[in-house]
């Protein structure tokens, strides 16, 4: 599938003789693609999605490839979420992740409004139980409040009002609102990101597994890339094995520029390219999540708990489908394989326990192991910061007692034309066109990221 698609897509756009050229023993004169994107999943669709746009409006001649190796894109953790559109109230107020999922919940409102993607803001609340969760979310207000005036609003939700909105919703210490969160349909966005990217000329291949990697140094002085230094690795571009995964085939196809956005195969292609001493150490964490068929009690809004610090995800919350059904997680379950994704349902009493803390007219009957997704981590904690306290330190927080850990989003030292993703699990699905437009400006301009998770 893959040598088809890409060998039809080089035919009409740069000639086939461009792929003849990948399979030369030496560093190739001219790739056969400008940006050639890993992983088809919703981040990599929308760094595509923006580099093919870029080269649409001023390189006409450039040309993107999206490589997934599912024979469908977004089959991995883009489909196995909340699909939650996040405010932005947990990650500090300096991270990449607070300022990614800012940006990125503006501009993915309007995209889905602008491409009639399924989405709607629900709004959500963060429930407190005792006088240490309200503290808490006090925290948490305050932060928005001094340190993100206007771009994550939060209020308090008074009693009255609370029990009148949502009487089946027990909060004895405290409610926190965050009225920008909402839902969107993750498949709906996913299809329209893929329209549009090859409505701008870009390739997509699937069942295209990405097995080897070889940066390529230029053997001449001079090369094509005016700003790069030719005795590094990559300035002569990347050579890619890929596996059809249908059949076995293998073939070879080289780029200007790599963009790993491999989620839970980051790890591994980050392994591929980098020395020894830059390998990273992956960490899955699995979440299950539950169905409820009854109706009652009914709620019409998100309903989060308060979630301990260094926690590795929000805690097993109330989340709505577009067609109003609820369901109920995800839980932290550590596992040692990314494919380790059936859900755990020994796991349902313990969700049961966490959900009654705040739900507690809910019917166990009606609840059903439903599907499971799984975070790719870069520690084995870290899914939030402490509310403020850690001022967006980013990762140091690690040693400083909440765990948070940043997204990892950098052009490689040394490797020229290589951006490298990892650890890309919540808020990336809200995040995903702002990392798209960070990717693209930072292959095509000059944007470089502060505040990235350090290995
Ligand atoms: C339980 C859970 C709940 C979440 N809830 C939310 C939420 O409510 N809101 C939110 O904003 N975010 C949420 N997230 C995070 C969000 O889902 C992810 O950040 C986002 O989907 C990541 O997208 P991606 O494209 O980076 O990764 P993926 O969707 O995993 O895509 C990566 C793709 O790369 C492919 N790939 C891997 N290796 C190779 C290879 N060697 N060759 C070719 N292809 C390869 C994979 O097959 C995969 O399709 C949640 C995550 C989890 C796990």
């Amino acid at each position: 599938m893959f040598a088809r698609t890409a060998r039809r897509q080089l035919q009409s756009s740069t000639g086939l003789s461009c792929l003849a050229r990948s399979f030369s023993s030496t560093a190739p004169v001219r790739a056969d693609f400008t940006h050639v994107i890993i992983g088809g999943g919703v981040v990599g669709l929308s760094i595509a999605r923006a580099l093919a746009s870029h080269n649409a409006a001023h390189n006409p001649s450039n040309t993107t490839l999206l490589l997934e190796r599912h024979p469908h894109l977004g089959t991995e953790t883009s489909s196995r979420n909340s699909e939650v559109i996040h405010g932005g109230l947990y990650y500090g107020p300096t991270s990449l992740k607070t300022r990614l999922c800012v940006a990125g919940r503006e501009q993915l409102y309007a995209f889905c409004k602008a491409h009639a993607v399924p989405h709607r803001k629900t709004g959500k609340w963060v429930v407190a139980q005792d006088a240490s969760q309200l503290e808490s979310l006090h925290q948490i207000h305050e932060t928005c409040a001094r340190e993100l005036v206007g771009v994550v609003p939060t209020r308090f939700v008074g009693k009255e009002e609370a029990r009148r909105l949502e009487p089946g919703v027990r909060a004895h210490a405290g409610v926190l609102e965050s009225p920008e969160t909402g839902i969107v349909d993750s498949h709906a966005l996913m299809v329209a990101l893929r329209g549009l990217f090859e409505d701008e000329g870009g390739v997509v291949a699937v069942n295209s597994n990405v097995v080897g990697i070889e940066a390529l140094r230029s053997s001449s002085p001079t090369s094509s890339n005016s700003n790069s230094n030719s005795s590094n690795p990559g300035s002569a571009g990347y050579r890619l094995t890929v596996r059809d995964s249908s059949t076995g085939e293998a073939s070879s196809i080289t780029t200007s520029t790599l963009i790993n956005s491999a989620g839970l195969g980051a790890f591994a292609i980050n392994n591929l390219i980098l020395p020894p001493e830059r390998h990273v150490r992956a960490y899955f964490a699995k979440g299950n999540y539950f169905s409820y068929a009854a109706s009652a009690p009914r709620v019409s809004r998100l309903v989060y708990p308060v979630t301990p610090p260094g926690a590795g995800g929000l805690g097993t919350h109330l989340t709505l489908d577009m067609a109003g059904r609820v369901r109920f997680g995800p839980d932290v379950e550590w596992v040692t394989s990314p494919a380790d994704l059936a859900v755990s349902a020994a796991r349902l009493p313990a969700a049961i326990a966490e959900i009654r803390k705040y739900l507690p007219g809910i019917d166990v009957e009606a609840l059903a192991p439903d599907y499971a997704g799984i975070r790719p981590k870069l520690r084995p904690a870290g899914a939030v910061g402490d509310g403020g306290k850690d001022k967006g330190k980013g990762d140091k927080g690690d040693k400083g007692g909440s765990g948070f850990v940043d997204f990892y989003i950098r052009k490689e030292d040394g490797y020229e034309g290589f951006v490298n993703l990892l650890g890309i699990e919540s808020p990336g699905l809200t995040s995903c066109l702002a990392i798209g437009a960070l990717v693209r400006d930072m292959l095509v301009g000059s944007a470089r990221v502060e505040g990235s998770a350090r290995l």
